[in-house]
């Protein structure tokens, strides 16, 4: 099965990509790590990323395509994969589609995680990292014992500057804006399927595997 893995950042994809691997042996495809591989074996349209990327540009699509292309060729992907990380706008998912039909496939599903922003937020600004010692705390997952003062050393908890409200919000903004045609685009083909990402990590997890069971019959 050709899978799309979408979801705002902190929504828990890399949970749901793991256990999808590990259940259903899909290759996960990322587009980092493609970046990466591509780059790293040299190869022509490798170079011409690395290129871009070395003068701070961004990689134009039709690199980042090629190399898509590329991936998606290599044997592991002969029974489906799990696409992560692309497409990120609607001519990239168009070209993915023309990609698909000249290999006489298409894109099964859009397995979408929906999480509500609001408690993202919670999630995305809750960490919390002692100035001393370096020891992590999240405020809802993780609690120190006392508000603010390191367990193990009693240092004082800070916030990272990255996950101040006002840098979250504005990170989960872009990212909104950026999905919502995407999520349009497949919802029109019919192929999104929307999952509730908040609640228990297994409960996640039990849908996307219902969702992939009920379209593998
Ligand atoms: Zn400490």
């Amino acid at each position: 099965m050709n899978l799309i893995l979408m979801g705002l950042p902190g929504a828990g994809k890399g949970t749901q990509a793991e256990r999808i691997v590990d259940k259903f042996g899909y290759p996960h495809i990322s587009t980092g790590d493609m970046f990466r591989a591509a780059i790293k074996g040299g190869t022509p349209l490798g170079k011409k990323a690395k290129s871009f990327i070395d003068q701070g540009a961004l990689v134009p699509d039709e690199v980042t395509i090629g190399i898509v292309n590329e991936r998606l060729s290599e044997k592991d992907t002969a029974k489906g994969f799990l696409l992560d990380g692309f497409p990120r706008t609607v001519e990239q998912a168009e070209a993915l589609d023309q990609m698909m039909a000249d290999k006489g496939q298409k894109i099964d599903a859009v397995l979408y995680i929906r999480v509500d922003p609001e408690k993202l937020m919670a999630r995305l600004t809750g960490r919390r990292i002692c100035s001393d010692c370096g020891a992590t705390y999240h405020l809802i997952f993780n609690p120190p014992a006392k508000e603010g003062v390191c367990d193990k050393c009693g240092g004082a908890l800070k916030q990272r500057a990255d996950d101040n409200e006002a840098t979250v919000h504005e990170r989960l903004q872009v990212n909104m804006k950026q999905q919502q045609p995407l999520l349009d685009f497949y919802e029109a083909k019919g192929s999104l399927k929307t999952i509730n990402g908040d609640q228990e990590i297994d409960d996640v997890f039990q849908e996307v595997a219902a969702i992939l069971g009920e379209l593998a019959k």
